[in-house]
């Protein structure tokens, strides 16, 4: 029986409750798949840097560089600034393991209400892919003339040709098992060495995929049509910032929070992938049995499918659907009264029909 190695790392806040029975679903699943799960848990968070000055010890990764998959919750702490979790775990994580796609599914569930109106479920379903390791965020750059008139700031953007090539590679493979249709966010019309290079290699690496269908805009007029005609869409492929913006405004427009998605991968699998909600530690609901678990769980069927458990990916999605159609068990975020193992339940009852 196949046995895979994963790394938990719950975090804080409600990260410690969705984890856990994003671990009872992803251990159904395995029952039901025949294969199981090796879990190894990991107390890294914003909580241990308050306790000793560090998110995660200094061998960190090389602690978690064999295992199969990272299962994280989420890092964050009311006082402990964002740039702590990130460069303290988070971007160490995805730079250090290669993880230079983001990914993130926008799908329209039914039961769920989406701030669009009058949108049908099933009619907006697509994957928004990020450049996740170099783009606009690099940390080349510096302050000049500091506090006098005049003080000028610089920031490097870092374009590679196999940072591009990679990612566009990934997006159009991705696209091959759906509607062969990729979308590339650009800004070519303003930013003049970076964009126009990505757009060019956004064309040469379109040549490799003949029969598909191609597209572009610019970054502006594609938020837009994000909340105007987000039917158009099957593949979205867009540098770091962009990436970032319109990875957030997706799941937004598709309904709560709470059940968004998101995979920071590996590809070429010679590191681990890490599956995360997305969103963060929500100290305002934190300790209370109501955080929604579906973005975990929906995470975990990400990194069921990066595992090659096909079948048990789909499964654990169609459970989810399944539940949230019935509108039973759901979170208070969902309209419901249920708490977070109630729902986590319903899904793992869900499972065997689905399989
Ligand atoms: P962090 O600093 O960790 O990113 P945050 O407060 O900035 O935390 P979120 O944790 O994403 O951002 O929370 C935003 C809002 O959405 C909060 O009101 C929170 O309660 C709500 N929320 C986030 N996740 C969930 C969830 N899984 N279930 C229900 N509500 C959620
Ligand atoms: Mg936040």
């Amino acid at each position: 029986m196949k046995k895979y190695s994963v790394a938990a790392i719950p975090g804080d806040g409600i990260g410690n409750e969705v984890v856990p029975e994003g671990q009872k679903v992803m251990e159904a699943a395995a029952r039901l798949g025949g294969f199981s799960f090796d879990w190894t848990h990991y107390d890294w968070s914003c909580e241990r840097f308050a306790k000793t000055g560090a998110m995660m010890p200094e061998d960190g990764l090389d602690q978690i560089r064999n295992k199969d998959a990272i299962y994280l919750g989420a890092v964050g702490f009311p006082g402990v600034p964002d740039h702590v979790s990130l460069w303290g775990l988070l971007i160490p994580i995805r730079r250090g393991f290669h993880q230079y796609v983001n990914l993130r599914p926008v799908k329209l569930l039914k039961g769920i209400e989406s701030p669009l109106k009058g949108r049908e479920a099933g009619s907006i379903d697509f994957y928004v892919v990020r450049e996740n390791n170099e783009g606009e965020y690099s940390s080349i750059g510096g302050r000049l003339y500091d506090g006098s008139p005049d003080e000028l700031v610089m920031q490097q953007s870092i374009f590679t040709r196999r940072g591009c090539d990679r990612v566009m590679r990934y997006a159009f493979e991705l696209a091959k098992t759906r509607k062969k249709h990729v979308t590339s966010a650009t800004k070519s019309n303003g930013i003049s060495h970076t964009m126009p290079y990505w757009d060019e290699r956004f064309a040469a690496i379109s040549t490799e995929y003949p029969g598909f269908k191609t597209d572009q805009f610019h970054i502006d007029i594609l938020t837009a049509h994000f909340v105007r005609n987000p039917d158009w869409f099957d593949v979205v492929v867009a540098s770091n910032l962009f990436g970032d913006i319109l990875s957030d405004l997706g799941p937004a427009v598709v309904g709560s929070i709470g059940i968004a998605a998101g995979a920071n991968i590996n590809p070429e699998k010679d590191y681990p992938s890490m599956f995360e909600p997305v969103h963060g530690s929500a100290p305002d609901i934190a300790g209370k049995g109501l955080a929604d678990p579906i973005g975990q769980i929906w995470s975990g069927a990400m990194m069921l499918r990066h595992l090659g458990e096909e079948a048990a990916a789909r499964a654990v999605e169609d459970a989810i659907a399944d539940v949230l159609a019935r509108g039973e068990a759901l979170t208070p975020d969902l309209g419901g009264k249920a708490n977070t193992r109630e729902l986590a339940d319903a899904i793992t009852a869900a499972l065997p029909a689905h399989f």
